[in-house]
């Protein structure tokens, strides 16, 4: 078994620094997104996007995604209208789809049927959107509008 080379982490693990690597390639893909989007090209396949928004997944919840979630996330993020089924992770699919709009898009927004919802699944995938250099904001009939106006 091996460890990694910089903090010494056994690999069976996702170390810190595979997070800051993580947080460097999308860094690397959002700049790429600008530049494209300035020269009026860009890719329309989210093939790396989305290898990266799996491995993120894995690297901050340590779960894999299962197929029907990825293929769910790259359908959604190529916007798609997708139906899964209960049970099937919508929710993890979503927020990778969202990571994934983040390199494209300067806002994403992710609407869901009731506010408990929305709390539940924001609190859960903050720590992917922190890891990765996203700025994450929750919208709520409880917040004021301006605080509304930042989410
Ligand atoms: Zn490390």
């Amino acid at each position: 078994m091996t460890s990694c080379e910089t903090c010494g982490l056994l690999q069976t693990n996702y170390c810190q620094c595979v997070r800051l690597e993580l947080h460097k390639c999308f860094q690397r893909l959002r700049q790429r997104a600008q530049q494209d989007k300035t020269a009026g090209s860009h890719s329309q396949s989210f093939l790396e996007e989305t290898s990266l928004a799996v491995t993120a997944a894995e690297s901050v919840f340590e779960f894999k995604p299962h197929n029907v979630q990825i293929a769910g996330t790259a359908a959604t993020a190529s916007s798609a209208i997708v139906e899964m089924r209960t049970g099937e992770g919508k929710t993890n699919a979503h927020a990778l789809a969202a990571l994934i709009r983040s390199i494209f898009d300067s806002s994403v927004h992710v609407a869901t049927t009731t506010e408990y919802l929305a709390q539940r699944d924001f609190a859960s995938n903050l720590p992917l959107f922190q890891t990765l250099g996203g700025d994450a904001e929750l919208s709520s009939s409880e917040a004021s509008p301006a605080a509304n106006r930042n989410a």
